[in-house]
């Protein structure tokens, strides 16, 4: 399968213009050739635990994945939002664990950016972009997930410093990370604290081995015991954590979408393969009506999948509200991924269940039902918006 095939460039052409469309499409192509060569091969062994996700997220901060969407100013490139995103289906494509890992990353780039003072911009920044240092985003806790808001985790002001208490759950590259983007309730509110990795008071806990998916990326509990951070490390102003964890999590919603959009790519154009191939009752399997249907259904959801959260990217970068866009984007990609996924697995057959190469996309898509906003919590939040509209 071509990473970057027609589907894109057209969607390149139709939301940014021919002109522009032609930059950021050798911009992309050029992106897969080395997705295509250097991270897809691997895919599997990283699967398997052959294979170590520092050497494909090296292969991409390398090619300056994690730079697109930031300023010029600290390393960036400028590149629309969209770009990104269309950027993060190409990842998602070639290695589904490794572009989750390098999009929770650059949640923490986009938070430094967005928030930061220029003095965080300015030691952080660049070393985040080139992938100097890896980032972490621990939000979740062993008693909230989805109620976010009723985190333990605390950080006490003493002169000036913090010290910061509690626990934070299935935090993605934990124990790899450099860099950890903490929430802990201040008193009055939430807060969102720079830790690095190398602080006494931060412990991360064994690697959760019994993961379904996204098996290639690591993921842990991180524990917080009088971790003391200087006052310096809280992003932006005391009380707005919630707040900005809120939109960060708008725009990352978007990218877990895209990745998702290439994972069912992938299950998909391997199951046609196969469609086309496999003979029974003297015919393709692709010619029966019943694969057909199965056919149209992956096609229709793809295409809508991206579609809309390309719209909600290309909202972002107006600068108008589309919170409520992004989580139909995420609901929708990631929903028909695992349904795609699991259609590929049936065409396949026996071939389908017993082969890892095919059941680990159901296993990949399957996480990103549940990370980054559960599809029932975003159904909410996307009717209560729906029902402030004007009719
Ligand atoms: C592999 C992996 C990586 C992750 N990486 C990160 C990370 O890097 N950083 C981070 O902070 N977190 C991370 N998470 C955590 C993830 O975001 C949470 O698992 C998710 O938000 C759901 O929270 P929970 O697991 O506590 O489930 P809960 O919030 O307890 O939800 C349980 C179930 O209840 C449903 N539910 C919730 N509200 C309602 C409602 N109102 N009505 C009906 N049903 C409802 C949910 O949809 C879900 O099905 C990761 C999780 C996994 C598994």
């Amino acid at each position: 399968m071509k990473i970057f095939g027609a589907e894109q460039e057209r969607t390149l052409g139709s939301l940014y213009g021919a002109e522009a469309a032609e930059v950021y499409s050798a911009l992309l192509r050029s992106l897969s050739v080395v997705l295509e060569e250097e991270v897809a091969p691997l895919s599997l062994a990283l699967d398997e635990g052959k294979e170590g996700i520092s050497r494909p997220r090296r292969v991409l901060f390398d090619q300056g994945l994690c730079k697109l969407p930031h300023p010029a100013e600290f390393g960036g490139m400028d590149i629309p939002f969209g770009v990104y995103a269309l950027a993060m289906e190409l990842a998602g494509a070639a290695d589904a664990s490794t572009a989750m890992s390098l999009g929770i990353h650059n949640t923490v780039a986009d938070a430094v950016s967005r928030f930061g003072s220029p003095e965080q911009k300015k030691r952080f920044l660049p070393a985040l972009l080139s992938g100097k240092k890896l980032a972490a985003f621990a939000l979740t806790e062993p008693t909230s997930g989805s109620d976010a808001r009723a985190m333990h985790t605390t950080a006490a002001r003493e002169g000036r410093h913090y010290v910061i208490e509690g626990s934070k759950m299935f935090i993605t590259n934990a124990g790899e990370a450099d860099l950890y983007l903490v929430f802990a309730a201040t008193g009055d509110g939430h807060g969102a604290f720079l830790v690095e990795g190398t602080n006494p008071g931060l412990k991360v806990g064994k690697p959760l081995k019994e993961k379904l998916g996204m098996r290639a990326s690591h993921t842990a509990e991180v524990r917080l015991a009088k971790c003391k951070v200087p006052e310096d490390s809280l992003l932006g102003k005391e009380g707005a954590g919630f707040e900005q964890a809120k939109q960060l999590l708008d725009s990352s919603r978007i990218v877990m979408g895209m990745i998702c959009v290439g994972i069912a790519r992938v299950a998909y154009a391997e199951a046609l393969a196969y469609a086309k191939g496999r003979d029974l009752f003297g015919k393709k399997l692709s010619d029966m009506q019943l694969t057909r249907e199965k056919v149209a259904n992956a096609a229709m959801e793809t295409n809508a999948s991206r579609l809309l959260c390309m719209h909600a990217a290309r909202l972002k970068e107006s600068g108008k509200p589309y919170s409520s866009e992004a989580a139909q984007g995420k609901v929708l990609a990631t929903e028909s991924a695992a349904r795609t996924c699991d259609a590929a697995i049936q065409l396949l057959g026996g071939y389908g269940y017993t082969s890892a190469d095919v059941h680990r996309h159901w296993r990949d898509a399957r996480l990103l039902t549940i990370g980054e906003g559960a599809s029932e919590v975003l159904r909410l939040l996307i009717a209560s918006q729906e029902l402030e509209k004007e009719p």
